[in-house]
């Protein structure tokens, strides 16, 4: 087996099969989509293996269409990471058990299911994210974080600007800022995704559209925002002209640069992630005979996860790693 590292990851099985999963480009011979985030969506049109939320999101958030098939050799599994989002358990037909888990939280919260190792089986080669895969990424419990959230819109007497990403924590904040009493109002590309969630898990969100050239905010209102937004100049005098606060969501505000990199009045450890121990946990329960790990704090992870006895590298673009079962 070859597992390569190129804009996605590529598992060549012992038959030569190539099963290419979140390329830009798969051009292998079964693609497979784990999540509708963009750095996790194809380029172009393309037939995956995904849930059938999956390819709705990522139809509705690209010009062009995600088709969704099936395929003997690759099993799905929720990933706990954002709403259709899977783990991938790949068979060999050697018999040898890949899993590649995209992004992925154990942690069940609102509608989501958390990723649940012991759904996985078996598994020989995990090939594991490693965002949050350093020592001192360490996320308070979901309900904790919650709860801060639900007392600063509840205590803050000023409209807000939400910032998160568009997929994932834009919809949890839309509910918390419904659920806090305020007046929620987003965008088309929030509402873009919104849209297949309501319609395929029954979600609902009860929000407006936010009409940037007339609308004025009141202290009641929250307006929810993509993450990328945070530094625009609209932003800015939008700030300036209401009084907004503006709060940031990620589990990167466990460290302090984030909130001056979004210019935050205050930030919330709120993620769709597996923090440091909960990667190790993860780990520890599919208890591989190999650990690739990939995107993010891949060395970290990797030199941990060998001192704790595992046999694991970090995956580097281009390069091919070779083994035996
Ligand atoms: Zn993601």
């Amino acid at each position: 087996m070859t597992i390569r590292l190129r804009d996605g990851v590529e598992i060549t099985l012992s038959d030569g099969t190539r099963v290419v999963c979140d390329a830009d480009d798969p051009d292998g011979d079964v693609a497979v989509v784990t999540h509708a985030h963009g750095d996790h969506l194809p380029d172009g049109e393309l037939t995956a293996v995904c849930s059938p939320l999956t390819a709705a999101l990522g139809t509705a958030r690209r010009e062009d269409p995600l088709h969704r098939t099936t395929d003997d050799r690759v099993t799905l599994i929720p990933a706990g990471h954002v709403a259709g989002s899977r783990v991938a358990l790949v068979t060999d037909p050697d018999g040898t058990r890949y899993c590649y888990t995209g992004d992925t939280s154990p942690r069940s919260r609102d509608y989501l299911d958390g990723f649940d190792p012991a759904a996985a089986g078996d598994v020989d080669v995990l090939v594991t994210e490693s965002t949050y895969g350093a020592p001192g990424y360490e996320f308070p419990p979901h309900d904790a974080v919650v709860k801060e959230i639900l007392t600063w819109l509840a205590e803050t007497d000023a409209p807000v600007l939400l910032f998160g990403y568009a997929l994932g924590r834009a919809q949890t904040l839309q509910r918390l800022a419904a659920r806090a009493g305020r007046r929620v109002l987003t965008t088309q590309a929030v509402l873009r995704v919104n849209d297949p969630i309501t319609d395929q898990l029954g979600v609902s969100f009860d929000v407006t559209e936010y009409d940037s050239a007339t609308h004025d905010l009141g202290p009641d209102d929250a307006l929810v925002l993509p993450l990328t937004s945070a530094r625009a100049d609209w932003i800015d005098t939008l700030r300036d002209q209401t009084g907004a606060l503006a709060a940031g969501f990620s589990g990167w505000a466990v460290k302090d640069s984030f909130r001056f990199r979004g210019d935050y009045d205050a930030v919330f450890p709120l993620s769709d992630h597996a923090d440091f121990a909960e990667l190790c946990s993860l780990v520890e329960a599919l208890d591989p005979a190999r650990v690739y790990t990939q995107h993010g704090e891949t060395t970290t992870l990797a030199t941990h996860l060998t001192r704790r006895g595992y046999d694991a590298t970090a995956l580097r673009p281009g390069q091919s790693t070779l083994g035996e079962f």
